[in-house]
């Protein structure tokens, strides 16, 4: 970590400060681990600390700690303006872009706060005063870990903040599945058990409180919505709004589903095409040594990780799947 950006964060929390941390839009549990972990030690130190997330969080993280404060901008735009406005300091949490910050974004750039990002994508823009970027760490929780720790204030990590990190890596690495070959990241989650967490009882509340439309919408993905091109090793599901409707859609029920198609044997490229109000929202994920980041930022006016990307199509729903389709020999020229 870089000793003169810490030396500048480590200035400008000194003094209590108004400060406002964002996370980006259809925030998962790593973006409201992090802004939550960082929320409940700048709280300790007399700080006015508000989270805002541009848009709704899924229901299964709303037991973490903080997470009844957070202002979503798109239900309450008046109550998370005036927090930007009033901030002289604002963390950016979890992405790379500013245009991630979406209905955010605007009050973001008018404010004169002092600006700093704290990041694990690749190749970070440049919207912030100070810059923390590590792409080869598992979260931007862990990273809100070795920040602490740089700053000398690991006596601030209580039993709320190590379940609002844990949350973050465990979700960022698919429970220990991807992103997850550092040693330490594991010695990081031995410092959160030593704090007395229920890693069980964390792994419940996160994944085991489907909503039964939850569980058949993901039913309905894999037997009816999924398309394997096996001879491209590329897979795909696709949802459109009517899809969505029928089982009463709610923000976080695709939590993890483009997952089943990427867990198909010889796949090792999978999609989920979601319609959203204006645009299909595309998650690419990716096996081995396939740049899902590269096909996003190139075709999909996105970007994120080598392996876990995220990107947008402006053409409707058929003509994106029609371009995708013509797109499969250039995305995986050989199996
Ligand atoms: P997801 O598919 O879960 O929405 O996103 C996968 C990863 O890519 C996440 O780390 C997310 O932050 C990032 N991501 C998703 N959509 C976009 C996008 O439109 N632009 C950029 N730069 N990153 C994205
Ligand atoms: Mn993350």
């Amino acid at each position: 970590m870089d000793k003169a950006v810490v030396k500048k964060i480590a200035e400008l929390i000194k003094e209590p400060k108004r400060i406002v941390i964002i996370s980006h839009v259809n925030p998962d549990g790593d973006a409201l681990g992090s802004s939550l972990a960082l929320y409940n030690i700048l709280i300790q130190e007399k700080h006015q600390v508000s989270v805002v997330t541009p848009n709704e969080y899924p229901s299964f993280l709303a037991w973490m700690k903080g997470s009844n404060t957070v202002s979503v901008y798109s239900k309450e735009t008046a109550k998370a303006t005036i927090a930007i406005q009033q901030a002289n300091l604002i963390f950016c949490l979890d992405f790379n872009d500013a245009r991630r910050m979406d209905v955010a974004m605007d009050d973001y750039l008018k404010s004169k706060a002092v600006k700093v990002l704290i990041d694990h994508h690749l190749d970070p823009a440049v919207f912030t005063d100070l810059t923390i970027s590590k792409s080869e760490i598992s979260s931007t929780s862990e990273l809100i870990y070795e920040l602490i720790l740089a700053l000398n204030k690991k006596h601030l990590i209580n039993k709320a903040v190590a379940e609002c990190l844990y949350t973050g890596i465990v979700t960022d690495t698919g429970s220990f599945s991807y992103s997850c070959n550092y040693v330490d990241t594991y010695l990081i989650i031995s410092e959160l058990f030593k704090l007395g967490i229920d890693g069980e009882h964390i792994h419940r509340l996160v994944y085991d409180t489907y909503s039964e439309d939850r569980m058949r919408l993901l039913g309905y993905c894999l037997s009816e919505k999924l398309k394997v091109f096996q001879k491209y090793g590329i897979a795909y599901i696709s949802l459109t709004k009517e899809d969505l409707k029928r089982f009463n859609f709610q923000v976080g029920d695709t939590e993890g589903v483009v997952n089943y198609a990427l867990s198909i044997e010889g796949i090792s490229v999978a999609v989920l095409f979601m319609e959203r109000e204006g645009y299909i929202k595309l998650s690419l994920r990716s096996k081995g040594n396939v740049s899902v980041e590269t096909i996003a930022r190139k075709y999909y006016d996105g970007g994120g990780h080598y392996n876990a990307s995220g990107g947008s199509s402006y053409v409707g729903m058929e003509q994106t799947l029609k371009e995708f389709e013509k797109l499969l020999p250039e995305i995986m020229p050989v199996k």
